[in-house]
């Protein structure tokens, strides 16, 4: 789906998980341990903590039961997340609720609780 995005979306995606996660940092400190509270302590992009936040997401990688570790598990704040959105275009924003729409089957007013308020994170 990610290929459907627009350049400018790609790139600023892109910019973003690699200028504000310090994804090497992050991958020396907690790759050893194999836990996932580690991982997901603070926001991976502007280090508040998870306790700390009003909103936040939570992103891994599943094979199975088995956590695939490095770059995943991450947290995301809702200020964080926010601001991803407001890197993406209309076009990016329009594709990624047609597959929100079309896959998943969420309960009612599920969008007031969303740290995005109208549409889940993209990360
Ligand atoms: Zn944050």
């Amino acid at each position: 789906m990610a290929q459907e995005f627009s350049d400018e979306s790609q790139q600023a995606l892109t910019g973003f998980f690699t200028q504000r996660i310090e994804h090497e940092k992050r991958s020396q400190l907690f790759s050893s341990c194999h836990l996932i509270d580690p991982w997901i302590q603070k926001c991976a992009a502007c280090d508040t903590p998870r306790r700390e936040t009003t909103t936040h997401s939570l992103g891994g990688i599943l094979l199975g039961e088995a956590m695939v570790y490095d770059p995943y598990p991450l947290c995301l704040c809702g200020t964080c997340e926010e601001e991803i959105q407001s890197l993406l275009s209309h076009q990016t924003l329009g594709i990624w609720d047609d597959f929100v729409q079309t896959n998943f089957d969420c309960p009612p007013g599920q969008q007031l609780d969303l740290p995005t308020r109208d549409r889940p994170a993209l990360f």
